[in-house]
């Protein structure tokens, strides 16, 4: 039976990617054989119709590597969070929330600075160095002048990516700049079609031209976190807090106010940011709130 994966779902139907052409699926009997609604990003296989080879219906979903909500798509392996340097205004929470979203998930992450067009180097190295010394992938880019499109494109053979970041920060022009073919409408035109009323976007898998996929969406949101992540497993998913494991003087230490404790200590020797330990304490805060009935 012929594999593939499914590039988007519209009115009941998935377009699978197989091989050498794209079938447009139903998914029949599926959910009553694997209890599971395919959605795009899944590898399934797929019965081909006798009377239309490019008509079929999924027969079987594949396992998911990953899973992410709001919108739904598995086997995202990389995420790219984009954040401007300015205009708008870096929200490095928001920034903070993501990468701890994308590191539950475990995936590949690169943070983009974008719109350096607009600033000088010294105003947005400190924050940029930041993110490099705890251990990130970091990319300053300009979807004006084009610095740095180039070294993202490289990162995205053979994956499934996926955007993250605040509206306005250039997602859309970034896809853009990746490949224009893939004519994403950015600014002013789809801020537009954003006040109209019918505006369901649907997700699509944007296909690169030696492999890989661009999950084109509006990006996702930090709303999993707080149902999918334990104030106490919090410390993990601060990449730079890891070197620290297990070396506070008290076992289970939340490093929040705890005597002997080394984050503490490596934020007092700047060998952990100041603002991402503080960050740290306000989404362990939140986590800590929501109560087990909410999740
Ligand atoms: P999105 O909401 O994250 O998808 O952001 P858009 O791609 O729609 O971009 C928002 C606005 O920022 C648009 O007016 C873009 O032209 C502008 N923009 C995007 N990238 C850059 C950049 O590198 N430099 C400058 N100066 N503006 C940019
Ligand atoms: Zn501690």
């Amino acid at each position: 039976m012929p594999k593939g994966i499914i590039l988007k779902g519209i009115g009941g139907f998935y377009y699978v990617k197989t091989d050498n052409r794209i079938i447009e699926c139903k998914a029949r009997g599926i959910f009553r054989k694997d209890n599971t609604i395919p959605i795009v990003g899944d590898n399934v296989e797929v019965s081909i119709s006798k009377h239309d080879k490019l008509k079929g219906n999924i027969e079987k979903i594949l396992p998911r590597s990953t899973y992410m909500i709001r919108p739904a798509v598995a086997n995202v392996q990389q995420l790219i969070i984009v954040t401007a340097i300015s205009s708008p205004v870096p929200n490095l929470m928001l920034l903070d929330k993501l990468l701890v979203l994308a590191e539950s998930k475990k995936l590949d992450i690169i943070i983009c600075f974008n719109k350096i067009d607009l600033s000088d180097k010294e105003s947005y190295y400190p924050m940029l160095n930041i993110y490099k010394n705890a251990g990130y992938k970091v990319v300053p880019m300009s979807c004006h002048t084009g610095e740095g499109i180039d070294k993202i494109i490289l990162e995205l053979k053979g994956k499934i990516t996926a955007f993250a970041g605040a509206s306005g920060v250039g997602k859309s022009s970034l896809i853009n700049a990746i490949n224009p073919k893939f004519k994403l409408q950015t600014g002013k035109l789809s801020k537009k079609i954003e006040r109209g009323k019918h505006t369901t976007r649907h997700v699509e898998l944007l296909e690169m031209e030696d492999g890989g996929y661009l999950v084109d969406t509006p990006g996702f949101t930090t709303i999993e976190i707080t149902k999918e992540i334990n104030a106490d497993e919090l410390s993990y998913m601060f990449r730079e807090f890891r070197a620290y494991y297990n070396m506070c003087k008290f076992r289970g230490c939340t490093h929040t106010h705890e005597p002997e404790c080394k984050i503490i200590e490596a934020v007092k020797e700047n060998t952990i940011s100041d603002l991402r330990y503080r960050n740290y304490l306000q989404i362990y805060e939140q986590l800590k709130e929501v109560k087990e009935w909410e999740k």
